[in-house]
């Protein structure tokens, strides 16, 4: 008996995970739902001896933990609360920062993602995980997997390449599949069809309870440092599901009680040239605008930041971004490409990190809340800035690059040329 169960948000039935193996789906006949991880131990009970977030393991969907594990920076910056007039003011930041021990070498916050989902595999799963990526957390799972000999597949768009690389020798078990003249949404399809064939099970991107409770213990190392669960939460989002996390797991830490009893309001951002869940949300709409496909896909490709342009993002499922969103009266922003640029370098300036793009967008969100008046001088705020330190990490020579092992073309994305590439 595992230390968790599956529950489906949408009909209440509760699922095994060590029955089902990899679930998640609820497989009842209804519409979309996430399915949420409940754990056997309720209260708030970090594991003093663990390394980075295997601290929080008992609040994680896993089998094991590995001997390395990424780990959430939380500070507070002397010169932001200055300069913002906040008193209480944390960053978390997830990325490769040596001063700080920032442990995130591959410089993003899906390092907490993928170093949970790998241990949610069973010891002596012989098959390979499938996993698509626009870029962040392929390079997580290139790094994590191939530390720990674990069998998966990464597939990126072509525009991703530059971005895969890791920090340890890329091992053998590891397989990195690039196609050619694509978006994020490109790579999804494909994967899912190297899914239907054996040896390839699918790693479930916002579906998957270990990504996301990976994700979400950004909010208890806060909380830890904090001493409070934050009153606001700023981040920047493509699939929305680091934001479901947080709100996900910020429920747990409420009904323990120690670090108070709300939720946080949930300040999101994408950058202005891709718009769709700051579009929804505006509208207050469950459902997403339809945008044409191509119309679609050019926005994405020009966006500030492409982890924050994903066209089919979590929003209107049950337990998705819409209901996180409803239910913490949550707040959407769409800074310009130059506020977030601004604020970039700024946090350059004053903390002597470079931040990503994303990180930036977040970072601007902040200025113009705190303009807006939403924040009062003594909340608690956490901005998590999920990316950061990779100028650094290529300055410090850490970097190694990943070279593709196969290339598609969009038009071999059918079983029988997938076959043939992949030499099955
Ligand atoms: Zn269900």
């Amino acid at each position: 008996m595992a230390h968790y169960t599956l529950r489906c948000v949408e009909c209440g039935q509760i699922y095994d995970d060590s029955d089902k193996g990899f679930l998640l789906d609820c497989p009842e006949n209804h519409g979309p739902s996430m399915l949420q991880a409940d754990y056997s131990v309720p209260g708030f009970e970090p594991v003093e001896t663990a390394k980075g977030f295997y601290r929080y393991q008992h609040w994680l969907p896993i089998r094991r933990t590995f001997a390395r594990a990424p780990k959430t920076v939380v500070f507070q910056s002397d010169a932001f609360c200055d300069r913002l007039g906040l008193e209480n003011l944390y960053f978390a930041f997830n990325g490769y920062w040596p001063e700080r021990e920032g442990g995130m070498p591959t410089c993003s916050f899906k390092e907490l993602e993928a170093a949970s989902v790998l241990a949610r595999i069973p010891k002596g799963e012989e098959r390979t995980i499938v996993v698509s990526s626009a870029g962040n957390t392929g390079r997580a799972f290139l790094e994590y997997a191939s530390q720990f000999k674990i069998n998966t597949m990464v597939v990126v768009p072509e525009f991703a390449l530059p971005q895969m690389w890791t920090t340890v020798p890329k091992a053998d078990c590891v397989k990195l599949v690039v196609l050619k003249d694509a978006d994020y949404f490109d790579a999804i399809q494909l994967a899912n069809h190297i899914c239907e064939l054996e040896p390839f099970f699918a790693e479930g991107g916002a579906k998957n309870v270990a990504r996301r409770d990976g994700m979400g213990t950004v909010i208890l190392a806060a909380a830890e440092a904090m001493k409070t669960i934050p009153h606001h939460y700023f981040q920047a989002v493509g699939s929305g599901t680091g934001a479901i996390a947080a709100w996900e797991m910020a429920w747990r830490l409420m009904a323990d009680g120690i670090y108070g009893q709300w939720l946080p309001r949930l300040h999101l951002s994408q950058s202005e040239s891709f718009t769709i869940l700051a579009d929804a949300w505006a509208a207050q709409s469950r459902d997403l605008p339809e945008i044409p496909e191509d119309e679609a896909r050019a926005a994405a490709l020009k966006a500030y930041s492409p982890v924050l342009s994903n066209r089919k993002p979590s929003y209107s499922l049950t337990g998705g971004l819409f209901d996180a969103m409803s239910e913490c009266a949550g707040l959407f922003y769409v800074p310009t490409d130059e506020q977030a640029r601004k604020a970039g370098e700024l946090f350059q300036e004053l903390e002597g990190i470079d931040l990503d793009k994303a990180a930036q967008v977040c970072l601007a969100s902040l200025f113009i809340a705190k303009e807006n008046g939403a924040l009062g001088e003594d909340h608690a705020i956490l901005v998590n800035l999920t990316g950061g330190g990779a100028e650094r990490a290529h300055a410090d020579g850490i970097v190694i690059p990943a070279t593709p092992d196969y290339v598609f073309t969009k038009a071999q994305d059918n079983l029988d040329d997938i076959r043939k590439v992949l030499g099955l």
